[in-house]
């Protein structure tokens, strides 16, 4: 064979035995890639038929950022069974249906149980037949869960041997080709376009969606929001210039903090927000209009999004802890009760050590509050004063910039330091007046501090 391969060009004269030898190889060779072909033909088509397959309770789930990846599908809603275990259908979404014992790997310290944290849209890539009027699950469907921001996918379909595929159940479900009024933004906060003059729905609808459809004036699963479109614009702003950094869960949380007041008082989230709940000036309160698109407007417009859901999707879940109020940086500037307020010349600390019970911030929180806003205004903040020199209480400084009289605090308020209020490792702030209610922070993102009230 070496001869060949130097010198195929030449006309070597070849034996019988050569040429029926290079022949069986070749034959051989053609062969054996036929049978790859053939494997790889049935691999695929394994794949595509287990892809297909109905999905039942006890399926094996898998979300690469839980730290146990390997999850479990409990099915909840009562259908008929494959295999005695019942059939799984776009009705199981969340936590209580996806079970996954781990943490997630985004959460902070990657400490947050997958559960707490889960949040689930709509179910891709589904079958075509119905259980309980309910659209099935396929091996292949997928879920995006959006905190994670990946898709938790199906590894096993928990149905044992003969796979029980049903040939209609593997086309995708159509989209809907129904023409709704309204106004479209996608869960990430971009607005997507406007639907008039149809027959179905108010032009004044607001509807969270996946995205434009193949056809103009179509959606991508489109899910209607309990808010007229003038509202919902106008809380989109608040929201906006409630914020104060360029972080999406800072937005996140106000929209939801917002959310359960208001569901507290029983008001909506535009009522509240256009209160003196919030302290954002009048000008301000006003709609954000559908053409901005910078950062902050899609974070705030996804985080008004995210809370308006839980009106109308019950496996959405409230990302703050049960905040209901916040705080910015004037909190750990003004402090506790040494330094006179800048406003004011007998109100000392900040309103919140007197209209409430205790105060308490875990360690953890109250450490990151300081330095994310420390890490934006360095260790002093000056705030235009009423008071001066002259009549000063408290360790707090004064200066004039442009003839203005200003107060200058240190951050964190010196008040903070005191050993007193760390006694259990934690802060631990006790009015000596007694209120109905206690605060203690659940959350800190961007430059703000959240809230839950605890009855005392
Ligand atoms: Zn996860
Ligand atoms: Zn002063």
């Amino acid at each position: 064979m070496d001869r060949l391969d130097k010198d195929t060009e030449t006309a070597i004269p070849e034996t019988q035995n050569q040429v029926a030898e290079q022949d069986s190889d070749q034959v051989k060779a053609a062969n054996s890639q036929k049978m790859e072909e053939k494997r790889a033909e049935n691999e695929e088509k394994d794949k595509t038929e287990a892809g297909l397959k109905v999905v039942i309770d006890t399926a094996t789930l898998e979300c690469l950022l839980c730290t146990i990846p390997k999850g479990i599908m409990k099915v909840n809603l009562d259908t008929p069974t494959i295999q005695e275990k019942k059939t799984a259908t776009i009705k199981e979404r969340g936590p209580k249906s996806l079970v996954f014992t781990g943490t997630c790997k985004k959460s902070p310290q990657m400490a947050a149980p997958c559960a707490s944290v889960m949040n689930v849209r709509d179910w891709q890539d589904v079958g075509t037949y119905l259980s309980q009027d309910q659209f099935v699950l396929l091996q292949k469907s997928t879920i995006p869960c959006t905190y994670g921001g990946v898709n938790i996918t199906i590894t096993d379909s928990g149905q044992v041997h003969q796979p029980e595929t049903i040939d209609a159940a593997g086309a995708p479900v159509p989209e809907s080709k129904e023409k709704i009024n309204g106004n479209f933004y996608n869960y990430n906060g971009t607005y997507e376009g406007s639907v008039k003059g149809q027959k179905k729905g108010n032009e004044t609808d607001v509807y969270a969606c996946e995205g434009k459809g193949a056809e103009e004036d179509i959606y991508k699963s489109p899910k209607k929001l309990n808010i007229v479109h003038s509202e919902f614009q106008k809380v989109c702003n608040i929201i906006k210039h409630e914020g104060l950094s360029t972080e999406k869960e800072e937005y996140l949380y106000i929209a939801h903090t917002n959310y359960n007041e208001a569901k507290r008082v029983g008001k909506t989230m535009f009522q509240l927000l256009n209160s003196s709940y919030s302290s954002v000036e009048a000008k301000d309160k006003v709609e954000m209009k559908t053409t901005e698109k910078d950062t902050i407007s899609l974070h705030s417009r996804a985080g008004a999004i995210d809370a308006l859901l839980r009106d109308v999707d019950d496996v959405k879940t409230d990302p703050t802890d049960n905040a209901t109020q916040w705080d910015g940086e004037d909190f750990l500037a003004w402090g506790i009760d040494t330094d006179l307020k800048p406003d004011s010349k007998t109100k000392y600390g900040h309103n919140k050590f007197d209209e409430y019970d205790s105060v308490k911030i875990s360690k953890s929180l109250y450490d990151s509050f300081v330095a994310k806003v420390t890490g934006r205004r360095g260790s002093t903040l000056a705030y235009t004063s009423v008071h001066d020199e002259g009549c000063d209480k408290g360790v707090h400084t004064h200066k004039t910039v442009k003839e203005k009289n200003k107060a200058v605090y240190a951050l964190p308020n010196a008040d903070f330091a005191k050993t007193d209020y760390w006694t259990t490792g934690d802060f631990y702030f006790k009015n000596a007046t007694k209120q109905s209610f206690g605060l203690e922070a659940t959350r800190v993102a961007g430059y703000t501090i959240f809230w839950k009230k605890i009855k005392v």
